[in-house]
């Protein structure tokens, strides 16, 4: 079984989907990889070290989707709406992608994805369940953004975080405030109080209220409760309009009080609610800093434009997309593990092995002879179900 790792092609992507140190074990399970030349460098991984570890360097791009029976990305067409497509006359029919697909993002994507013929894997849909932990992709990258979102706000705030008792004076700690405690909001608290900064944080799940003190920060508690909060997956559910206008104005007091504000508040498959409106930026201390992390899905802050850091009466709103990839050594580590665990599961003795009855393989799988296949992403679409076929 031969496994292609391309060079990320998305403009200013620097991570790699596998890292050297994974190879070997892929190499106990018969997977042989083919990386492109240059593929691990922005990431720290020299070509030189992939073939140490057994891998085979390859020419070009071409030769990699020419060779592999599965090919790995970290943006896949899909995710990578700019330059993914070039990738499609590249692949070969039955061929299996495996890799961020976005499979809630674009139809069209996903159907030219299919009638290409290929077998395709979203690690986005991996459940979040204890035995696809090891394989939790997302989550992986979310950490990493978490992380980077606390770091990009020191580096810009003109105060210090921590609060400094020096022989000019005492220093009072940075106020963080961090709406919206997923995984990415977890570390961005961890990191916030790692800096020294006093960190408060909201979210609409009343169930994380604990996991937030547990990291020494505050549960900003607001006097409105959203309906059925959680779906059965742990995910946040969509409120109406009525209930995000409350959860602004509640905020507002909270957010005009914070030196920094980390946004990352997110609902499957539906546009970022907006929490931070004109008017509650307009509140902020001039100098203040907004991160929004869900600027690619519209964003939480009314103002934020994606891709851009924008100044707005002296409070600065980062609305960078791709976080993950300004960390792209532990990035690339990371994901290639999630990816390694994954690939354990896929392939057996050198043969892949498609077990719709393994709740991973099924919840993963999106596109596989020519059809988009996967039961969830047809019915967001608006499809009918597929007849039942044995797998
Ligand atoms: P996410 O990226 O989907 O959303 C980020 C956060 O935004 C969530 O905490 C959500 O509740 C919050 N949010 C949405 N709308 C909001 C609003 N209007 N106001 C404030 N906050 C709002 O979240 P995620 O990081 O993917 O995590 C989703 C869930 O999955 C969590 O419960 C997490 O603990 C769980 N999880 C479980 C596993 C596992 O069991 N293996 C792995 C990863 C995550």
């Amino acid at each position: 079984m031969i496994i292609g790792v391309p060079k990320e092609s998305f403009p200013g992507e620097r991570r790699v989907a596998l890292v050297p140190s994974v190879l070997p074990n892929l190499a106990k399970a018969k997977m042989q990889v083919v990386v492109e030349a240059g593929a691990g460098v922005e990431a720290g991984y020299p070509d030189a070290v992939f073939a140490e570890k057994g891998a085979k360097i390859l020419p070009d791009r071409r030769s990699v989707f020419a060779e592999a029976d599965l090919v790995t990305q970290v943006l896949c067409y899909g995710s990578n709406d700019k330059t993914g497509a070039a990738d499609l006359a590249l692949a070969k029919r039955d061929q299996c992608l495996v890799g961020f697909l976005r499979p809630l993002g674009s139809r069209e994507i996903v159907q030219q994805i299919a009638a290409a013929g290929l077998t395709s894997f979203s690690v986005e849909l991996m459940p979040r369940t204890t035995r696809a932990q090891s394989m939790d992709a997302l989550s992986s990258m979310a950490t990493v953004c978490g992380y980077k979102s606390v770091i990009l706000s020191a580096g810009i705030l003109p105060k210090l975080f921590p609060m400094l008792t020096t022989a000019a004076g005492t220093i009072t700690p940075a106020r963080v405030l961090i709406i919206g405690v997923g995984v990415a909001g977890l570390q961005a608290i961890a990191t916030g109080r790692r800096l020294g900064a006093v960190v408060s944080a909201y979210d609409v799940r009343p169930v994380v209220k604990e996991q937030v003190q547990s990291l020494g920060a505050r549960f900003v508690e607001l006097a409105i409760e959203a309906k059925d909060a959680q779906d059965a997956r742990g995910y946040a559910t969509a409120q109406g309009e009525e209930f995000y206008a409350k959860q602004r104005e509640l905020l507002a007091r909270v957010v005009a009080e914070s030196d920094v504000v980390i946004t990352t508040a997110v609902v499957p498959g539906k546009k970022a609610p907006v929490l931070v409106t004109a008017d509650m930026v307009r509140g902020m201390a001039p100098g203040s800093v907004l991160v929004d992390l869900a600027a690619e899905r519209g964003g939480n802050c009314e103002l934020t434009r994606a891709e851009e850091t924008i100044q707005v009466n002296g409070v600065t709103i980062v609305g960078d997309i791709n976080l993950a990839s300004t960390v792209p050594y532990h990035a690339s580590q990371m994901y290639a593990r999630n990816l390694t665990a994954f690939l354990l599961l896929l392939v057996k003795d050198g043969q892949l092995n498609i077990n719709m009855q393994d709740e991973i393989v099924r919840e993963t799988l999106v596109t596989r002879g020519g059809e988009m296949v996967h039961p969830r992403v047809r019915e967001f679409f608006g499809m009918p179900a597929l007849a039942a076929k044995s797998a």
